[in-house]
């Protein structure tokens, strides 16, 4: 039997909690808070203060802005795929547990 005990009061009164939902929500907001577009507006925007050509500048600004998302898709599946969500019956935190 695993011991799965809530990290926040001890308990091992806890129930896994389906996270894929979430995990879809969190990724659908990070890539509209990094879009291409955006990136390539923000980028062209530096350039301007910076003296560059504005496609430079938008050229940059999607790389960068590409490199942020599969660097934190990444951590993140790294982080997560191993890890389970739990609720705790007694204090109802929820919490991820990696096995
Ligand atoms: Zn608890």
């Amino acid at each position: 039997m695993s011991l799965i005990q809530c990290p926040y009061c001890q308990s091992t009164h806890v129930r896994q909690t389906d996270s894929s939902h979430a995990n879809a929500n969190y990724f659908e907001q990070l890539q509209r808070c990094i879009s291409p577009t955006q990136m390539a507006l923000f980028g062209m925007q530096l350039a301007k203060k910076a003296g560059f050509p504005p496609f430079t500048g938008a050229a940059i600004g999607v790389v960068v802005g590409g490199v942020l998302v599969i660097v934190s898709q990444y951590c993140y599946e790294k982080y997560y795929s191993n890890a389970e969500q739990y609720v705790c019956l007694d204090c109802q935190q929820q919490f991820a547990w990696a096995r």
